[in-house]
């Protein structure tokens, strides 16, 4: 098998190994990492389509992870997609209303962070090990409300690590803070900083880029990592979703051979979608990639103009995952459309540090036809949430109903037809009160809890395990600070 190496998107320094990559998580530059090329499927859809979720994950990372070796891959991979999630098929596929809703919301948390979450402190583990690294690996990751918990339920008590989450106060779900606040594990800390998500994520980049606080954490036998989705040990196992989702397709005859599929995703981060693009550029027969957006439509902004500006309000929405104005893994994309060009690319995030936006070139702009922008207001996604579940019975989180709106919106521009795969980011029961609200204004008087079997009731669906889980659990994390105050609590949490 081809070797593959990870590179930064800021400069020509350093080719690492994908255990190395996976251990820093940001470059030193940084940039993010990636892969020297994007490597081709070596095995059939005939072959894929036979073949179980765990089998299509082993199909797909052993392209991209060439240092571990299948043993280890495979148990990464075994440890990860077990009974932690509610099915064995991992992400079944449910035909709604002409669309396939690709549910990602099946494990411990039951939000589509889990996909990648369960299996990151494996890999990292794993990379440890094969690195000969001795310190505790401390990860550090800021929330909007899905990635914190998952990280925390993917590596509470995992030896050698510690995990520290910070959430924007007021800026996740009732459910979501409460699912943070009571996790257990002794090596996990949580803190709500009185800023937004992306003061947040700064804050931590910030952590990340001090020099002199890694060389302190050194020597106390720390270093850090990240889980956030700028980890290509995050952006990797997200590809196989959708090539699992063509291979069961195909394999169910919803789809001919070499016929192309669409896929929406609710995006923030821009770490799912990125994922599809890479599964298209691996060889899979994907469309068109629709980018939603919620209200903070910087992304559709973008497709529109070629022109990348946070300068603007941030607003706090229903879909609050997607409440993001920098939407890290851009970057990866930006780099290749820039023709894998670290300086052009360095360029435009310094713009975008300095100015708040950057332009692309209209030759750049022209390697964006595969995708397509849009964006739900918050009355088209109550809208579709209820227009759906009274057609059909189906009831759809906020998350995944921004991208159903939006595809309506792109068929009734396009008339676009083929086959299209919804990634289905969320359980409605995460968002409950939103969901529930947008079904019918008179449940809002119902109690967080009161909602949840409401929510059971209406759609004839169990309450998940997650959420049962947190009914009566007792809150364990009690931790507010300022932004400029991130730096001080994670040495203390470290003792330092
Ligand atoms: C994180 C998240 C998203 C956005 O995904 P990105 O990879 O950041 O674009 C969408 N929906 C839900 C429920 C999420 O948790």
């Amino acid at each position: 098998m081809k070797e593959i190496l990870y590179k930064s998107t800021r400069s020509e320094d350093g080719y690492l190994k994908a255990s190395e990559a996976i251990l820093k998580g940001l470059a030193d530059d940084g940039g993010l990492f990636v892969p020297t090329e994007i490597p081709k499927l070596d095995v059939t859809v005939d072959e894929l389509s036979k073949m179980t979720y765990q089998q299509v994950a082993y199909e797909v990372m052993k392209l991209y992870f060439t240092d571990f070796t299948e043993e280890e891959l495979k148990n990464c991979i075994n440890k990860a997609y077990d009974e932690k999630f509610d099915t064995e098929e991992i992400a079944p596929l449910a035909e709604v209303d002409g669309a396939y809703y690709l549910e990602l919301f099946h494990g411990k948390t039951i939000a589509f962070k889990d996909m990648a979450l369960s299996i990151l402190p494996h890999l990292l583990t794993t990379s440890a090990k094969k690195n000969d690294v001795k310190n505790e690996i401390v990860i550090l990751t800021a929330t909007s409300g899905d990635t914190g918990k998952a990280a925390m339920a993917g590596f509470a008590d995992v030896e050698g690590t510690r995990i520290i989450v910070f959430y924007p106060n007021g800026g996740v779900s009732p459910i979501q803070e409460k699912q943070m606040v009571t996790q257990k594990g002794d090596n996990t800390y949580v803190v709500a900083i009185e800023g937004n998500f992306d003061q947040a994520q700064s804050g931590v980049k910030a952590i990340f880029g001090n020099k002199e606080l890694a060389k302190e954490m050194d020597e106390k036998g720390f270093q850090f990592s990240s889980a956030n989705s700028i980890n290509i040990g995050r952006l990797v196992p997200q590809v196989a979703y959708y090539v699992y989702a063509y291979a069961k397709l195909y394999a169910e005859g919803k789809l001919a051979k070499d016929q192309k599929m669409n896929v929406v995703v609710p995006t923030g981060n821009f770490g799912n979608i990125l994922a599809a693009y890479y599964a298209k550029n691996m060889g899979l027969p994907i469309g068109k990639l629709i980018c939603a957006s919620n209200e903070n439509k910087v992304l559709f902004d973008f497709f529109k103009t070629g022109e990348y500006d946070k300068n603007r309000e941030f607003i706090l929405t229903t879909s609050p995952s997607m409440d993001i104005l920098i939407s890290s893994n851009l970057e990866r994309l930006i780099y290749k459309i820039a023709g894998n060009d670290a300086v052009k690319n360095k360029e435009l995030m310094t713009s975008l540090t300095t100015d708040g936006k950057y332009v692309i070139t209209d030759e750049m702009k022209a390697e964006l036809a595969d995708f397509y922008g849009n964006y739900a207001t918050e009355a088209e996604t109550a809208e579709v949430i209820k227009e759906t579940y009274e057609k059909t019975g189906y009831v759809m989180d906020t998350h995944t109903a921004v991208a159903a709106s939006t595809y309506k919106k792109y068929v009734a521009e396009t008339g676009d037809d083929e086959v299209t795969v919804i990634a289905s980011t969320a359980s409605p029961f995460k968002f409950t009160r939103s969901v529930m609200n947008a079904i019918d204004p008179k449940y809002d008087e119902l109690g967080d809890f009161e909602l949840v079997d409401e929510l059971s009731k209406i759609g004839n669906v169990k309450v998940p395990n997650a959420i049962e889980e947190i009914r009566n659990a007792e809150v364990r994390h009690n931790n507010l600070v300022e932004v400029d105050g991130m730096e001080a609590i994670v040495k203390k949490f470290l003792s330092m």
